[in-house]
């Protein structure tokens, strides 16, 4: 599932909005259309990935690169010194809906853990 099939990559192509807080070349942040915490922002490759089970070596810098851009992120939306939390659900017991890597930066409430 990729290209016109797949959800976040027609947000990366633009076919579908979406509230678009940071861009490189290699990675897109958006506001999730559902949040779950005061912010909550989803990092994605502009590259389709379907789950962290498909990811290579050669996506190492790719994968880092989602992790940096939600510290920046986190700078930007003001939550680097509370603390906020990123989340990658990988497959559907895990709570996967969106067969297009991302990652859940969500903060601006106290995160409770264990997660449910
Ligand atoms: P997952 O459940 O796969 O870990 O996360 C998918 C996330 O994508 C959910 O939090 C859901 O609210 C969000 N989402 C689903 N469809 C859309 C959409 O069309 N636009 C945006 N911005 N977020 C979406
Ligand atoms: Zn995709």
């Amino acid at each position: 599932m990729e290209g016109k099939d797949c959800l976040f990559c027609r947000i990366v192509d633009g076919d579908i909005p979406a509230d678009v807080i940071y861009e490189s070349d290699t990675v897109l942040a958006f506001r999730d259309i559902n949040p779950q915490a005061p912010t909550h922002v989803l990092i994605i490759p502009r590259r389709h990935i379907s789950t962290i089970n498909d990811l290579t070596a050669e996506d190492q810098e790719l994968v880092g690169g989602l992790f940096t851009a939600a510290k920046d992120v986190a700078q930007q939306e003001g939550l680097a010194e509370d603390g906020y939390r990123t989340v990658m659900n990988c497959g559907e017991g895990a709570g996967q809906s969106v067969f297009h890597i991302h990652l859940h930066l969500l903060g601006g409430r106290i995160m409770n853990w264990p997660p449910g």
